[in-house]
């Protein structure tokens, strides 16, 4: 039985001292949840903040992107070891935003995946198609090349990693994916991983849904067989809006 997990990506959002007040007004509204993961990703500037604000509680850290190298002359970058320090153990790769607007491919995911498995942080590797490539009839196609190339030779890590199927035609657009297109492409990822892998791993790996999902469809997308838990964005900003979307995976 897969445990569920859902995790807030902040984005380019909140101020250290607002991500302070966010995490402790989420900590008191999950403090019973046992029964899902629950992880906050603010961006790099608070995370020393939100480590302090998550000691002791059931919330997790994560982070929004990692570099691949472990150090050196790359200005601007973070490296796992950093994050790893700080006391995060997950961290978003490949979300379609930083594919969209900053030029990551599926070889930087896989190199960032790597970099981030090396000093133990769990990645949560974001694919999806867009909506172009949907209506085209290519969303199977780019949908497992996503998965294929991006967790290219992870070997025996692969079981630990987490997938976000977000399709990109639904984030920050309040328009969501039906619970069935959701669970159609889950049951595809979870295909293609029993491919590179074998059905054990397969089974083992958690697949979130990412995608406007909020407070009112959550339950029933995390209802559906493979989706185990959300990766929310805009519903991730305000405690109760993100705990109600936690407790909807008890
Ligand atoms: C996201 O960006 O990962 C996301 C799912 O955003 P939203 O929930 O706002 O659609």
């Amino acid at each position: 039985m897969r445990k569920k997990i859902v995790a807030g990506n902040w984005k380019m959002n909140k101020t250290a001292s607002e991500a302070a007040a966010l995490i402790d007004g989420i900590k008191k509204e999950v403090a019973d949840v046992t029964e899902v993961d629950v992880v906050v990703c603010p961006p790099f500037t608070n995370l020393q903040v939100a480590a302090a604000a998550c000691a002791g509680s059931n919330v997790k850290l994560g982070a929004q992107n990692v570099h691949w190298e472990a150090s050196g002359a790359y200005t601007g970058e973070i490296s796992a070891a950093m994050l790893k320090d700080l006391g995060v153990e997950y961290v978003i790769i490949g979300h379609s935003e930083r594919r969209q607007y900053f030029g990551e491919t599926d070889e930087t995911v896989n190199a960032r995946t790597k970099a981030a498995l090396a000093v133990g942080l769990i990645p949560i590797v974001c694919v999806g198609e867009t909506l172009a490539e949907r209506d085209a009839g290519n969303m199977e196609a780019v949908v497992v090349r996503q998965v294929k190339a991006g967790l290219n030779d992870l070997g025996d890590d692969l079981a630990k990693v987490v997938i976000a199927y977000e399709p990109v035609w639904a984030i920050g657009t309040g328009r969501t994916a039906t619970p069935a297109q959701a669970q159609e492409v889950h049951a595809l990822i979870r295909l293609t991983l029993a491919e590179i892998s074998d059905g054990d791993t397969a089974n083992a790996i958690r697949i979130q849904y990412g995608g406007s999902m909020k407070p009112e469809n959550a339950k029933e997308l995390m209802s559906q067989p493979d989706i185990d838990g959300g990766l929310i964005g805009g519903a991730a900003l305000k405690a109760d809006s993100f705990a109600a979307i936690v407790k909807a995976g008890e």
